[in-house]
C-alpha cells in the first residue's frame, strides 16, 4: 500500500527509508501522534527510551489493527545505561513499554565518549547478544563520529547497519556519512528539517516555488535523493501528511547542489556535538 522505498541494510534487512519520529512529543500525545502517521501510511517509527513514550508508540500500533510484522520500530539505550547489565535489563523495559517481543532496530543513542572511560565497545557488544538472540532484529548506534565508528569495526565482528547522525542543509556531515558509505553503514538523518530551521532559507523557498511544492518537502526529498533514511516529526496532522508526499517529484542536479551548498558545517547544527555531549538524564 506504501509507495515508499526501502534500504537493504548489511544484515539484509530493509528499512524504510521514510519514518515518523516522536522525539519531543509529549507521552500522553504519542498514541494520538503516531496513530495519525499510521493512518496516513507510514510504517515505520524512531522512538527511544530517552524520549519516555515508547509505551505511546506501541499503543498505536496495537490500535491500529497493522500486523506488528508490517511496521519498522526503532528504539534507543539512554545515556545512563551504557553498562553492560543496565543495558540488558533497560533493553527488556523497552520490550515491554512497545508489547512487543523484538524491536526492530536498537541503537546505541550517544556514544559519550567521555564518560564510562571511554568504553562504548562493551555496550555494544551487549547489542550484539540482543540480535543473536532475535530480539533486536537489526542493531546500530547513533550520533557516532567517525573515530567511534572505527574503533567498533577494529575492535568488535559486527559493523553497525546504521548510524543516525544530525544532518540537514545547514549540517551535511559529510565526512561521516562518507565513512559510512565506505564501510555499509546506512545513514539515518536526525533533524532532517533542522526543527524548522531551515525552511524560511531562500534558496529552499525559491526551490519550493520552482517545483510547486512546500519547502518541508523539497528538504525531505533532498535527503531522500541523498539516499538517507529519515523520520521527519510533527503533531500536525496536515503536516504529517504533507511530509509523506515526497514520492511523485524530483529536484534536478543544480537544485540539489543548491541545497547542500548550505552546509554551515558544525556551526549549522541544531544539536550537541557528539565529540562533548556527556548528558545523563536523572
Ligand atoms: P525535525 O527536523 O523533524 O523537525 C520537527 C519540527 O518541525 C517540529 O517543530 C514540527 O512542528 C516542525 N515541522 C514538521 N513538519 C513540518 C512541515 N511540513 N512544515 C513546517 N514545520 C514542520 O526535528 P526532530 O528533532 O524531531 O527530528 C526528527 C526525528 O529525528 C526525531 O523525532 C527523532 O526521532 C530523531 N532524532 C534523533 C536524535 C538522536 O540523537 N538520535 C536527535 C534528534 C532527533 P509540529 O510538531 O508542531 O508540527
Amino acid at each position: 500500500m506504501s509507495n515508499v522505498p526501502t534500504i537493504t541494510l548489511n544484515d539484509g534487512r530493509a528499512i524504510p527509508q521514510l519514518g515518523f519520529g516522536v522525539f519531543q512529543v509529549p507521552p500522553d500525545e504519542t498514541a494520538r501522534a503516531t496513530r495519525t502517521a499510521l493512518d496516513v501510511g507510514y510504517r515505520h517509527i524512531d522512538t527511544a527510551q530517552m524520549y519516555g513514550n515508547e509505551r505511546g508508540v506501541g499503543q498505536a500500533v496495537r490500535e491500529s489493527g497493522i500486523d506488528r510484522g508490517e511496521v519498522w520500530i526503532t528504539s534507543k539505550l539512554n545515556n545512563g545505561y551504557h553498562r553492560p547489565d543496565d543495558a540488558r535489563r533497560e533493553f527488556d523495559r523497552t520490550l515491554q513499554a512497545l508489547d512487543s517481543d523484538y524491536v526492530d532496530l536498537f541503537l546505541i543513542h550517544w556514544p559519550l565518549p567521555t564518560r564510562y572511560d571511554g568504553d562504548f565497545v562493551s555496550t555494544w557488544n551487549v547489542l550484539q547478544e540482543l540480535a543473536a538472540d532475535g530480539r533486536a532484529r537489526s542493531i546500530g548506534v547513533s550520533n557516532f563520529q567517525v573515530a567511534h565508528l572505527e574503533r567498533l569495526v577494529a575492535e568488535t565482528d559486527v559493523v553497525p547497519a546504521v548510524n543516525q547522525i544530525e544532518v540537514h542543509p545547514y549540517t551535511t556531515n559529510e565526512a561521516v556519512r562518507g565513512y559510512g558509505h565506505e564501510h555499509q553503514i546506512v545513514t539515518e538523518a536526525w533533524s532532517p528539517i533542522a526543527q524548522g530551521g531551515v525552511l524560511d532559507d531562500a534558496v529552499v523557498t525559491e526551490i519550493a516555488a520552482a517545483v510547486g511544492r512546500t519547502p518541508a518537502q523539497v528538504v525531505l526529498r533532498w535527503h531522500i535523493q541523498r539516499g538517507d533514511v529519515i523520520f521527519p516529526k510533527s503533531v500536525t496532522p496536515a503536516r504529517v501528511e504533507e511530509n509523506f508526499a515526497l514520492f511523485d517529484f524530483e529536484l534536478d542536479d543544480a537544485q540539489m547542489t543548491a541545497i547542500s551548498g548550505l552546509d554551515r558545517g558544525e556551526d549549522g547544527r541544531t544539536g550537541p556535538n557528539p565529540d562533548e555531549f556527556d548528558y545523563i538524564p536523572d
